[in-house]
C-alpha cells in the first residue's frame, strides 16, 4: 500500500506546531467522520488522518518520522500497519464528538474509565551461525522466555471470578479534581494511577500485573548468504501487549562465527594453500575441500608464491540473490623445508651447481666434515 506523506496528510507545514497539527486533526475528523460523511472512502480518510495525528503529535515518533520517514516509526505499529488500537489520542476525538466515536468503530472508550492499553516490547535475539549455514541458509530454533498475557486472567490482571472494578476515588475518571480558592485542579488519581480502576483481588498468577512470563520455542529462518549484523523481523512476537494492546516485534540479530580455513568478503571466500617446491617448479594438480565440496585447482609449472587463484562460483550465495554465487580465492604459498636430509641437500647443492648459482663452498666443506664426524660418534658409541 502506498504511503502518503503525514504533513500532506494533515495539509501542514514540516515544521507545523503541535497546536497546528492538532488543529489540523480536528478539521479533518469533523470532515470525515463517518457518521457525519456518507462517502464510502471517508472512514479511510479519517483512520488515515489519525494516524498521522498519532505520529506528529508525539515529538519523539515526529522526529523518527522526519529522520526515516515511514520505516522509522513502523515500529510503533503491529505489523499490519496503524490500527485504531495504536491510537491514543480518543480523549481528543471525544473532546470533539462526544463518545459517539467509540461506539461507531467498536472500541471500549467507556467515557470516565479510560484505560489505556499498551503494546508490548521489542525483543532481541542473537543468532550465531556457522559459514556452511551461510552457505545453505538455516532453520533455526531459539527457546527464549517472553511475558506472555496471563493464561489465568486473561490479562486482566484480576483474580479468575473477578474483574477490576470502577476506582472508588475518581470514580473512574482517572483524575482528582479540586477546588483551590478560584482554581480548579486536577491531577492523576494515586489510587488507580490515573487508570479509572482499581484491581481488589489480584491474579495469584500474574501477580495483577496481567502478563507473566512463559517459554516459547520460536522457529527462525535465516536466508543463504547472511552475514553478521543482518536483522530479522518477526512481527507480532516479540512481548504481549498490555490489556489487550499489540504485540511487539522480535528481531534476530545474525553473527557469522569465524571460520578456521575461510575468510569471506560479501559472498567471496579466501583461503590459503601450502605448496611445495617442487609443486610450484614443476606445476601440478592439487584437490582440497572447499566449503561446498571438492575443488580442483591446476598450478601451472614455474608459479610463485602468494599467487592467488580465482575458482568461479565456489563462493557464497548473494544475500539479494541466492542464485548467484561468489567466488573462492586460493593463495598458494610456497614452504621452504625447514630441515633436509643429507641426500635433500646434496641435490639442493647440485641443483644450484647446475643453475649457475654460487654454490657456498665452506657450506659443501662443513657437510662433507660433518658426515665424517657423525660416522666417528657411532663408531665410539657402538663399541
Ligand atoms: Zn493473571
Ligand atoms: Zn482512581
Amino acid at each position: 500500500m502506498a504511503q502518503r506523506d503525514y504533513y500532506q496528510i494533515l495539509g501542514v507545514d514540516r515544521n507545523a506546531s503541535t497546536d497546528e497539527i492538532k488543529r489540523a486533526f480536528r478539521q479533518l475528523a469533523l470532515k470525515y467522520h463517518p457518521d457525519r460523511n456518507p462517502d464510502p472512502s471517508a472512514a479511510d480518510k479519517f483512520k488515515e488522518a489519525a494516524e498521522a495525528y498519532e505520529v506528529l503529535s508525539d515529538p519523539e515518533k515526529r522526529a523518527r518520522y522526519d529522520r526515516f520517514g515511514p520505516e522509522g516509526v513502523k515500529r510503533d505499529f503491529g505489523a499490519g500497519g496503524f490500527s485504531w488500537e495504536d491510537f491514543r489520542h480518543f480523549s481528543d476525538i471525544e473532546d470533539i464528538f462526544g463518545s459517539i466515536f467509540g461506539q461507531f468503530f467498536g472500541i471500549r472508550t467507556e467515557p470516565q474509565a479510560r484505560r489505556q492499553v499498551y503494546r508490548g516490547r521489542d525483543l532481541r535475539v542473537n543468532l550465531e551461525i556457522t559459514l556452511e549455514d551461510v552457505l545453505t541458509g538455516k532453520q533455526a530454533e531459539i527457546d527464549l522466555t517472553r511475558l506472555e498475557t496471563c493464561e489465568q486472567c486473561h490479562g486482566t490482571g484480576a483474580r479468575p471470578g473477578t474483574s477490576p472494578r470502577t476506582c472508588p476515588r475518581c470514580r473512574g475518571t482517572g483524575q482528582v479534581v479540586y477546588n483551590r480558592g478560584f482554581f480548579r485542579v486536577a491531577s492523576t488519581c494515586d489510587y488507580c494511577h490515573g487508570e479509572g480502576t482499581h484491581i481488589e483481588t489480584p491474579c495469584p498468577e500474574c501477580d495483577g500485573r496481567g502478563r507473566s512470563n512463559r517459554r516459547v520455542r520460536l522457529k527462525i529462518a535465516i536466508p543463504p548468504g547472511a552475514e553478521t549484523g543482518l536483522q530479522l523481523r518477526l512481527a507480532g512476537e516479540g512481548e504481549a501487549g498490555i490489556r489487550g494492546g499489540p504485540r511487539g516485534d522480535l528481531y534476530a540479530v545474525v553473527h557469522v562465527r569465524e571460520h578456521p580455513d575461510f575468510k569471506r568478503d560479501g559472498a567471496d571466500l579466501f583461503c590459503e594453500k601450502p605448496i611445495t617446491f617442487s609443486q610450484a617448479a614443476l606445476g601440478d594438480t592439487i584437490t582440497f575441500p572447499a566449503l561446498d565440496g571438492e575443488v580442483t585447482l591446476t598450478i601451472p609449472p614455474g608459479c610463485q608464491t602468494h599467487r592467488v587463484f580465482r575458482i568461479k562460483g565456489h563462493g557464497l550465495p548473494r544475500l539479494e540473490n541466492r542464485n548467484e554465487r561468489g567466488d573462492l580465492h586460493v593463495q598458494v604459498v610456497v614452504q621452504t623445508p625447514k630441515r633436509l636430509t643429507e641426500e635433500q641437500k646434496q641435490l639442493f647443492l647440485r641443483l644450484a651447481e647446475i643453475s649457475g648459482e654460487k654454490v657456498p663452498e665452506g657450506e659443501k666443506k662443513a657437510s662433507g666434515g660433518k658426515r665424517i664426524l657423525k660416522k666417528v660418534k657411532e663408531l665410539l658409541e657402538g663399541q
